[in-house]
């Protein structure tokens, strides 16, 4: 990834792709403090536009309050910043990461003393769980890994040192072959995917996981408003693993994974084991959303 032409918005100011780099004794490399956030751009009818920056950017800054990091830029420095990489380097359509860290001012686990920096890149990503998962549906297994506990790393933030857990759950279930994992709570009930929040469908209606040991996903958030605009109810539930095996339909949700079908879940097949109709219709939906098609929802994009 480093080594790329373009630029990258690095502490106020672009910088060439190759010299946004940062030292090896950056405090949130060694302690796993940054917040982030993953944003898409796409290449609407009326032009380049981002989904829901603001509701992204708050998210950044509402993670930075929960672990007491004042992010030195306003909401609408770091939304102008989010255009002008998307700009600078010619993107029609594009993922954008923005993230604030320690720097190497200092070492030792306070923050005291320690520069919170901020970067912002931006480049090509297409189907995060594959163009044929999109179609067809991925198969996902439950993670022998648990969800970090509500008063561990707390889920509201979009914490880098949240996803090492991630990554455990992805790589135990992507070795055995499976496309996903989903994780469950410390108490046995469905949380969310390794980078996505999850939905079943049960005759006829929506249901989502309490979101208490979960991110709260802005696709998600979407979804409960187109859902509810095609006439669906939305509701939470404290979900568990056979819940998801007996539903119809099941799909994640994320910036990333946009609308993704799930087709099986540990080895059970979900409904007809393939992409069901009421996800059809609401990632159809999402799809003309974001690429400018539904003028209702043209307050959700920032066009560059
Ligand atoms: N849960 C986790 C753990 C994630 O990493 C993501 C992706 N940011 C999501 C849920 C979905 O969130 P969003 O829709 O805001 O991208």
């Amino acid at each position: 990834m480093a080594d790329r032409d373009g630029f990258i918005w690095q502490d106020g100011k672009l910088v060439p792709w190759r010299e946004a780099t940062t030292h090896v004794l950056t405090h949130s490399l060694h302690y796993g403090l940054a917040v982030f956030e993953g944003v898409r751009a796409y290449n609407t009818v009326s032009g380049t536009a981002i989904f829901r920056l603001a509701e992204h950017t708050q998210r950044l800054i509402n993670s930075g309050k929960i672990y007491m990091m004042d992010i030195p830029y306003s909401k609408d420095e770091l939304m102008e910043a989010q255009k002008e990489v998307v700009r600078a380097n010619k993107l029609e359509s594009c993922y954008l990461r923005p993230i604030a860290f320690y720097g190497s001012e200092k070492m030792g686990i306070s923050t005291l003393g320690a520069r919170v920096h901020v970067a912002i890149a931006a480049w090509p990503w297409g189907a995060y769980l594959g163009e044929e998962g999109l179609q067809k549906g991925i198969r996902v297994k439950t993670s022998s890994y648990t969800r970090h506990h509500v008063n561990s790393t707390m889920p509201r933030a979009k914490l880098s040192g949240t996803y090492p857990n991630s990554i455990l759950a992805n790589l135990e279930v992507t070795r055995q072959g499976y496309d996903e994992a989903l994780l469950l709570d410390n108490q046995g009930f469905v949380a969310e995917g390794a980078g996505e929040n999850l939905f079943i469908v049960k005759d006829g209606r929506i249901y989502e996981p309490e979101i208490a040991s979960a991110l709260t996903g802005i696709t998600r958030d979407s979804i409960h408003v187109i859902a509810r605009e095609l006439g669906y109810e939305v509701g939470t539930k404290r979900l568990t693993r056979d819940d998801i095996y007996l539903a119809d339909e099941a799909f994640f949700t994320g910036t990333a994974a946009e609308v993704t079908p799930i087709r099986e879940l540990d080895d059970r097949q979900i409904g007809a084991g393939q992409r069901g109709p009421v996800t059809e219709k609401i990632q159809s939906r999402f799809f003309d959303v974001v690429n400018g098609r539904a003028p209702e929802y043209a307050h959700w994009l920032a066009h560059v």
